[in-house]
């Protein structure tokens, strides 16, 4: 049997990306919820394999739930991490910059409606920005919780968490502001390399 999941380490000190995010928002994000979602991955799995082992699939479609929300919450923050950086900021280019511009219209145009998606999702979700490989092209999407509104297929290049524990303690309500505080930390070199892997891949 694979290994169970297990918490990457954050490349950076929790409070590296001050005065953007800061410190204790992180390190509560990624010591508690983050690692909240790893541990109920593999209790999940658990779960369903003690099922499968004892046939007994009464409770599967609440365990299957179970594991979509937690799972998709690790690899969501798994990438959320990485997308951000003390030495972020900017605007992408080469291959990144030029698909941006090609399918949005303009680094601008994306940011806006990227900035929007994420700060009008309903409740707790994400703004993605993924590469679609059946119409090899870059979209934005409105993700619910961890793991809803969405198609599968597409690779998640840039995962914004719009849920409040991302950033109330610093924000309160207004999601809007920490959005566009964000723009100052997110790693273009790491959404680049996804980019390519991705892009690659298809
Ligand atoms: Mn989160």
């Amino acid at each position: 049997m694979t290994s169970p999941y297990t918490l990457p380490d954050l490349g950076y000190d929790p409070g590296a990306l001050e005065p953007h995010l800061s410190g204790r928002i992180v390190e509560l994000h990624h010591g508690k919820h983050h690692a909240a979602y790893v541990a109920g991955s593999n209790t999940a799995l658990e779960r369903i394999a003690a099922a499968r082992e004892a046939g007994q699939f009464a409770d599967l479609v609440g365990l299957e739930k179970t594991l979509a929300f937690n799972l998709g919450g690790h690899v969501l923050h798994t990438i959320y991490w990485t997308n951000l950086s003390p030495d972020g900021g900017g605007e992408p280019d080469g291959d990144l910059g030029a698909a941006i511009s090609e399918d949005f219209g303009s680094f601008a145009a994306f940011k806006a409606h990227f900035s929007q998606a994420t700060t009008l999702v309903q409740g707790s979700g994400w703004g993605i920005l993924s590469y679609e490989p059946l119409g090899s092209r870059l979209i934005v999407e409105q993700l619910e919780v961890h793991h809803q509104n969405t198609t599968l297929g597409g690779v998640p290049l840039l995962a914004i968490d719009a849920w409040e524990h991302a950033y109330y303690l610093q924000y309160e309500n207004r999601r809007a502001d920490y959005v566009e505080a964000i723009w100052n930390v997110i790693s273009w070199a790491d959404v680049s390399r996804r980019f390519a892997e991705a892009s690659a891949a298809s």
